[in-house]
């Protein structure tokens, strides 16, 4: 199948990453422009680290993003921090709905959905991350579990162009696991046609990534699967040389 969407490669960095780590900022900078433009290249710092990296990334094409936000403008919410404020920082994309945001701070749908009307309306563009667990998937829950997370989590009533969606099944992050290419091909196809249900003539701009132990390894069988329009890195992504070897596998 020819795939028409220009790729994503987006690198989250998780609460890794001090000033001195800038530097693998400026290399994933300097190689990411000699990948040049077929690619779409993102690196999502922690907070501490946005508007350097920002600031180290203008005008090279290399886009920067954030790993969460809440869902409001401005406010009394000791510790948060609102979507223009990382737009401010110079912030294009938003991770919202991770695992370890759904799991470890317990998010819920609604939270996210509220998350993504406040990033939409500050102008910037959120990866949504959906995604089953072990128990989920070897319970052949994978698909139901994934359809709620979509249905619960996207706003009806706001447009889902420049909306990015990365399956990240939660046993294959950091794990060094992945799933079968049949997996994914049949996760990303059933993702694609819950959104055509909804957003008829929409789905197909949307970027959907895979996440979950991408290496420069298994990047090119990865990233060659049905409806895989990018990846979502963890780990990888803190090492320039790797997240570029991603990026080029495209
Ligand atoms: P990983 O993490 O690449 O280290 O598995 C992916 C993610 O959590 O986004």
């Amino acid at each position: 199948m020819t795939k028409t969407l220009r790729p994503l490669i987006a690198g989250n960095w998780k609460m890794n990453g001090l000033r001195k780590d800038l530097d693998e900022i400026a290399a994933i900078r300097d190689g990411g422009v000699k990948v040049g433009g077929a690619v779409e290249i993102v690196v999502c710092p922690p907070f501490t680290l946005l508007a350097a990296a920002a600031s180290l990334c203008e005008g090279s094409g290399i886009g920067i993003g954030g790993q969460d936000c809440h869902p409001e403008k401005k406010g009394a919410f000791t510790g948060d921090i609102a979507p223009p404020m990382l737009k401010d920082c110079g912030a294009t994309y938003v991770i919202l709905g991770h695992s370890e945001r759904r799991l470890i701070h317990g998010e819920s749908d609604a939270l996210i959905r509220d998350k993504i009307k406040g990033v939409q309306a500050a102008g910037l563009a959120a990866i949504l991350c959906v995604g089953e667990t072990a128990e989920q998937r070897s319970t052949g829950q994978a698909l139901a579990v994934v359809g709620e997370q979509l249905a619960g989590s996207i706003p009806r009533d706001v447009s889902i162009e420049g909306l990015v969606i990365a399956y990240e099944p939660v046993w294959a992050i950091g794990t060094g696991l992945t799933p079968t290419a049949e997996d994914i091909a049949e996760m990303h196809g059933f993702i694609r046609a819950k959104l055509e249900e909804s957003w008829p003539g929409k789905a197909a701009t949307v970027r959907l990534l895979y996440g979950g132990s991408v290496k420069p390894s298994n990047a090119a069988k990865l990233l060659a699967i049905a409806n895989v329009d990018g990846a979502l890195i963890g780990g990888a992504s803190l090492i320039a040389a790797d997240f570029l070897a991603i990026a080029a596998a495209c």
